[in-house]
């Protein structure tokens, strides 16, 4: 039905439409991943500024009309999140992070658990948290179909001898299971109990800097296999670590 609706939502991304018009993705409260058309907010007097950034929190007012993308009429911030854009780390660990959002999520699938863990990894970013995208992603890939296995090997369920962290078979793996996957990688016992604090623990676990690169690293690779598709934010990061 064609009306006005109020959400609030977290943006994704932005892309150019027409000569000054953006198509604004992103992960709402209420509705799940919705795209919507901001008009004139390339022209310098816009109404909307600066509100429709990346990893903007907004309360929003958007029509939705016959056609395939709804307009939004208002857009308030309630948070800006400026810390994360304004330092260069955080801008590629958020952006890693609202990318694998904007994949992994089917458009109009509203998902609580995912709404309060992107906006929870946002937070902990710009509090300057440890291990935020880690733990985002393994945290994300759970309460979205894809759990890996972390306590016994995913191909054979033995619970000792785990070395390596494999996409294929869904999780961790012994040293016979992992040869039935050439895209598995090693894990040491310090990065799976890594590992398994990111999931079960809330933001902001320390460890060393190898040891986040490495998981990084591995869950890039995972995240890849399942959703099928490249995630070039987390790519760069991984590149950059
Ligand atoms: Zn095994």
């Amino acid at each position: 039905m064609p009306g006005l609706y109020k959400d609030e939502g977290i943006v994704l991304k932005t892309i150019k439409l027409g000569e000054a018009d953006r198509i604004v993705t992103l992960f709402t409260r209420e509705n799940g991943k919705v795209r919507a058309v901001a008009k004139g907010i390339r022209k310098t007097k816009s109404r909307f500024g600066g509100r429709l950034e990346p990893f903007t929190r907004v309360d929003l007012m958007i029509y939705k009309g016959k056609g395939a993308l709804d307009t939004i009429t208002a857009a308030d911030i309630v948070t800006s999140f400026d810390s994360v854009r304004n330092d260069y780390l955080r801008l590629t660990s958020g952006a890693a992070v609202v990318e694998l959002v904007e994949k992994i999520s089917e458009e109009r699938e509203r998902s609580f658990p995912t709404y309060s863990l992107l906006l929870g990894a946002l937070e902990a970013l710009a509090a300057g948290g440890a291990n935020v995208v880690p733990a985002f992603l393994v945290k994300l890939l759970s309460i979205s179909g894809y759990h890996p296995h972390l306590t016994v090997c995913a191909g054979c369920s033995r619970p000792d001898g785990l070395v390596a962290f494999s996409p294929a078979l869904g999780g961790v793996a012994c040293d016979d299971c992992r040869r039935e996957d050439t895209g598995a990688v090693r894990i040491t016992p310090g990065g799976l109990a890594l590992l398994q604090r990111l999931l079960a623990d809330d933001f902001g676990q320390e460890s060393d800097a190898s040891s986040t690169l490495d998981l990084t690293s591995a869950l890039r690779g995972y995240a890849e296999y399942h959703l099928d598709r490249p995630l070039k934010s987390l790519r760069m990061l991984v590149a950059t670590g």
